[in-house]
């Protein structure tokens, strides 16, 4: 790693420190994670900006700090099983990786899951389990093994109304989930966390902008986007 580099990578540190993320554990999985492996060679460089950028097929990597947000909300430990909707470019599940036991993915489209899959790969990561599949209807049991119920929740594509119930369903008592919820444009990241197989207490943490979580795999053969 060369020192441009490595003085991008504290700048951002720095500015999300600023902007009110203060779980050291999530500043240094996001300084330790390469999120330049994770972006497109056209947007090299603005990998280490605090910025959303495009991943192919309309798809968007979130920006840093809404990562460190999301990830510091759900107060990980590394006991914890984690499940992802919406695995994307997989920059977000890598986060996840260096603070829990293991992350189960799972993104619609086949081509995104197949880089990102290439990815954890390449960069040694060993305990993320990912999938093609529709998140909205939680994680499917495989071979007769079910891996619910999951300590904590991320959904990184937004519901209209509510959180699809296969995943409040899927949440063990006392776990977490957050989830951006709303129309296009009026979204807001919510909390939830299952206090009985019945109850939820919700807590709106602020607003955001996501791509729609859609049903079923997609079809779309080809990466339109680059
Ligand atoms: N977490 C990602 C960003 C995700 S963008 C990252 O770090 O790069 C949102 C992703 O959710 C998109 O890739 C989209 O295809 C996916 N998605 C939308 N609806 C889904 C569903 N029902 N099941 C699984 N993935 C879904």
């Amino acid at each position: 790693m060369n020192t441009q580099s490595i003085n991008k990578r504290i700048r951002l540190i720095m500015e999300l420190r600023n902007k009110g993320i203060t779980d050291t554990n999530v500043l240094s999985a996001i300084e330790r994670v390469p999120r330049d492996a994770f972006v497109p060679p056209q947007a090299q460089d603005q990998a280490w900006e605090d910025m959303a950028l495009p991943i192919g097929l309309g798809q968007t990597i979130s920006q840093p700090y809404v990562v460190a947000f999301m990830t510091q909300c759900l107060q990980l430990t590394d006991r914890d099983k984690v499940l992802e909707i919406g695995t994307g470019c997989g920059y977000q599940a890598a986060v996840l990786a260096r603070l829990a036991r293991r992350v189960y993915t799972i993104e619609r489209h086949k081509n995104l899951l197949k880089r990102a899959e290439k990815r954890f790969e390449e960069l040694n990561i060993r305990n993320i389990t990912s999938i093609a599949a529709d998140g909205m209807k939680g994680w499917p049991r495989i071979n007769g093994i079910d891996q619910a119920p999951f300590h904590k929740i991320i959904v990184t594509a937004a519901a209209r109304v509510k959180p699809p119930q296969a995943l409040l369903d899927q949440l063990e008592v006392g776990g977490c989930m957050i989830i951006p919820v709303g129309e296009p444009g009026a979204q807001n990241l919510k909390l939830y966390r299952k206090e009985s197989e019945e109850a939820y207490a919700v807590r709106n943490m602020m607003p955001v902008r996501f791509v729609p979580l859609l049903p079923d795999i997609s079809d779309q053969p080809h990466d339109m986007a680059g």
